[in-house]
């Protein structure tokens, strides 16, 4: 009997939720079609989707309601941002500049590619792959990981020896479990974002920025938020919009100094009042050190700190322009390198171990001619821009400038330097404020990079 009233109570409670869920969904279809109201009349006005002045009051409301109603916020915010992703989505379907295609520096190497593929000759200024070689070590040790049979599955996190000499690269009392090997840096940042963030969470990104940190987060439903750098203030992030900007569902601060396209190093000031922003919020911070070797007079690794919910990203692609070997890596504590190492486990179980013992090879040579290399390149890409009076901050470190221009728009420019054999990266890619960009990769001996700039200066004169 008392089993049958159980049963009964059940079965109504379940129908009570089954009805909430229509009434959810119903609502949810219903914003979802206001959306594409909206939308449409944004993209007849010619107005941005996103409108974080309008966000931030829709939050705060669903701040106030969580607390009267006794919903957690950090919930009720994930559940917001999941639906403001999908308002985003359809809006974008009806905002015609953003379903074009976007133009990155990989889509400009590709149509330089094709180009070349039929017979023209470009010169490359696109992408960030050193056309030295690597350590000739390197080489070696892949042929002698052959005849050592030693091609097989590792570890998810690396080989033992490759990861204590990480640990001793990066200084400063790390073991050998808090260094996982990864399939380049990129994918370290992949398992990282995907393994730390969930739907609806949100993670900061300064830009101008490399766009694998926000693909990443999508790949996951996290929301990227945005501080934006500008040239005037020669990048440097403004850590009092950077507080403002965080809520219960942010998680993550991205941080890539030196940076990709900027060349900018933070200072110790900067960076200690980030780790502080991060420590009072128990943020993670993922720091993409890939440029930490190219820092023409020093820079603030995440590690100085000792944050305990940091991230580092480093790669051999730079360092020892091994960009094909596919190998970099993470550090970081126990904990979040078990994480990673699932995302890891699951895609690719290991990184190729023949390429883990040339990574071990190339670890004992000493980068500097590289770097010295890379810093003079830069100075004389530097004087020429100078001569074309394009303004631009000269970097501190990585491998690129990227000045601006004296149009609204950087792909028209961009197509005409293509037409004429010179590749350069859209400053749009790197973020939608950044039109008026260009990045300018040094990837190239000085002969040929001048040989770009010339083409670049006479097409700006016939453009102006
Ligand atoms: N981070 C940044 C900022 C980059 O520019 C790149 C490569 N362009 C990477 C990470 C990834 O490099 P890799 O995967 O070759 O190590």
């Amino acid at each position: 009997m008392l089993m049958d009233n159980k049963n009964e109570e059940l079965e109504l409670l379940r129908d009570k939720v089954r009805d909430v869920t229509t009434q959810i969904m119903c609502n949810v279809q219903q914003r979802i079609d206001l959306a594409k109201k909206i939308g449409e009349i944004k993209s007849r006005l010619g107005i941005d989707i996103r409108d974080e002045k309008v966000e931030h009051e829709v939050r705060m409301n669903v701040m106030l309601l969580a607390e009267e109603i006794g919903m957690s916020g950090e919930f009720a915010l994930q559940l917001l941002n999941i639906l403001l992703a999908e308002s985003e989505n359809v809006q974008v379907e009806k905002h015609p500049q953003k379903t074009v295609q976007k133009q990155t520096h990989l889509s400009i190497f590709a149509k330089a590619k094709q180009l070349e593929a039929s017979g023209k000759k470009i010169i490359h200024m696109e992408v960030g792959e050193p056309d030295y070689s690597p350590p000739a070590i390197v080489g070696s040790t892949l042929a002698e990981s052959f005849r050592l049979q030693q091609y097989h599955y590792t570890d998810t996190h690396g080989i033992s020896e490759l990861r204590n000499a990480i640990a001793r690269k990066e200084g400063g009392g790390l073991s050998e479990h808090q260094v996982m090997v990864t399939p380049g840096g990129r994918f370290a940042v992949f398992s990282a974002i995907t393994s730390l963030l969930r739907a609806g969470q949100e993670l900061i990104v300064i830009e101008p920025a490399w766009p694998a940190y926000k693909e990443c987060a999508d790949f996951v439903g996290a929301r990227t938020r945005v501080i934006g750098t500008t040239l005037q203030n020669k990048w440097l992030p403004d850590t009092k919009q950077l507080e403002e900007m965080i809520n219960r569902s942010t998680k993550m601060i991205v941080l890539n100094y030196p940076n990709n396209p900027t060349g900018k190093v933070l200072d110790s000031k900067t960076m200690e009042r980030i780790v502080l922003i991060a420590k009072d919020h128990a943020l993670y911070l993922l720091s993409d050190e890939v440029y930490g070797d190219y820092a023409f007079n020093g820079f603030n690794s995440i590690r100085k700190y000792g944050y305990e919910k940091s991230v580092l990203v480093g790669s051999f692609s730079k360092r020892y322009a091994m960009t094909g070997f596919r190998v970099g890596y993470s550090i970081a504590n126990k904990e979040i390198i078990s994480k990673m190492a699932k995302v890891q486990s699951a895609a690719v179980t290991s990184v190729a171990e023949p390429i883990q013992h040339a990574a071990l090879a190339a670890l004992g040579v000493n980068p500097s001619e590289n770097v010295k290399l890379m810093e003079r390149r830069l100075e004389f890409v530097c004087s020429k821009l100078k001569e074309m009076s394009l303004q631009f901050v000269e970097p501190d470190g990585a491998m690129y400038v990227y000045p601006e221009l004296p149009w609204s728009e950087d792909i028209p420019i961009i197509e005409k330097l293509l037409e004429q054999g010179v590749a350069i990266a859209p400053g749009s890619g790197f973020g939608d404020s950044y039109k008026r960009f260009v990045r300018i990769s040094a990837c190239q001996p000085e002969n040929v990079l001048g040989k770009g700039l010339d083409i670049m200066a006479s097409v700006i004169k016939e453009y102006a």
